[in-house]
């Protein structure tokens, strides 16, 4: 009989978690040291979650190079650089151009229709490109396993597109900009895997965000990644198929009130 190939992979430290290889490892920054500079200026950062700002414990970020602003497992230098850079490029180039559409009034999905983006364009494989690495690592830190298709195609192994990206408006920057107007910000929602009636994972979904807008990403899992999240890695599928249970369950409360 053929041994079936693996469609997942969870590479460790010390191994690059998008390619496997041992070698120089760093570790990728949550959002780009230039856009964070652009974005915040001098301005002193804080870093934390929605709690954390709440309570007044978010941490103080020394500079955008700051290891709370890291993913914690590491890749490769050569899946830092070279194969990604094209893909961090465009991701510049879409914040550009949301900015832009922002003061101009205009409808900013209206990007994605752009030649530069246009579906089919080089520039939209490479953008995907970008989020398909940061998915990788929020899957890699919370000890999920990596559809093999989603890492080749970030390092570009691959050209067969996995992801699916959309636009919408962020509602905290919406809610902190009634008291303090238009102000800098940037949020990482992480990663949500969610799933139907029967708890099966169906979609992991991440979200990043500048100023009002979110960027989000989404990719559906195939039945062979089902299937091998359930026999090999039964860890990682009983705490997704927890969270999808959770999740529903404060979903039904919450509607049930
Ligand atoms: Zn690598």
């Amino acid at each position: 009989m053929r041994a079936t190939q693996s469609v997942l992979h969870d590479y460790v430290d010390p191994k690059c978690l998008l390619c496997g290889e041992e070698g120089l490892l760093t570790r990728e920054h949550k959002f780009k040291q230039s856009v964070l500079a652009r974005k915040f200026g001098r301005q002193k950062l804080y870093v934390g979650s929605k709690e954390d700002f709440a309570a007044g414990t978010a941490k103080l970020a020394q500079s955008t190079g700051s290891k709370h602003l890291k993913f914690v497992s590491p890749i490769c230098e050569a899946c830092n650089t070279k194969k990604t850079q094209p893909g961090d490029r465009q991701f510049d180039a879409l914040l550009l151009g949301l900015d832009e559409a922002y003061e101009r009034g205009a409808d900013p999905t209206a990007v994605f229709a752009s030649e530069r983006f246009a579906v089919g364009s080089v520039g939209r494989l490479d953008l995907l490109r970008h989020f398909a690495k940061i998915m990788c690592n929020f899957l890699a830190d919370t000890s999920c396993p990596i559809p093999a298709r989603l890492s080749t195609f970030a390092i570009h192994r691959s050209d067969r597109i996995c992801l699916n990206i959309g636009i919408g408006e962020n509602s905290d920057y919406k809610q902190q900009s009634t008291v303090a107007g238009d102000h800098p910000f940037a949020q990482h929602q992480g990663l949500s895997i969610s799933g139907k009636e029967d708890l099966e994972p169906e979609y992991a979904r991440c979200a990043t965000s500048f100023g009002s807008l979110d960027i989000y990403y989404w990719l559906y899992f195939t039945s062979e990644e089902k299937s091998e999240l359930k026999e090999r890695y039964p860890d990682a599928h009983s705490k997704i198929t927890d969270k999808i249970r959770a999740d529903k369950e404060y979903k039904d409360l919450a509607s049930s009130n």
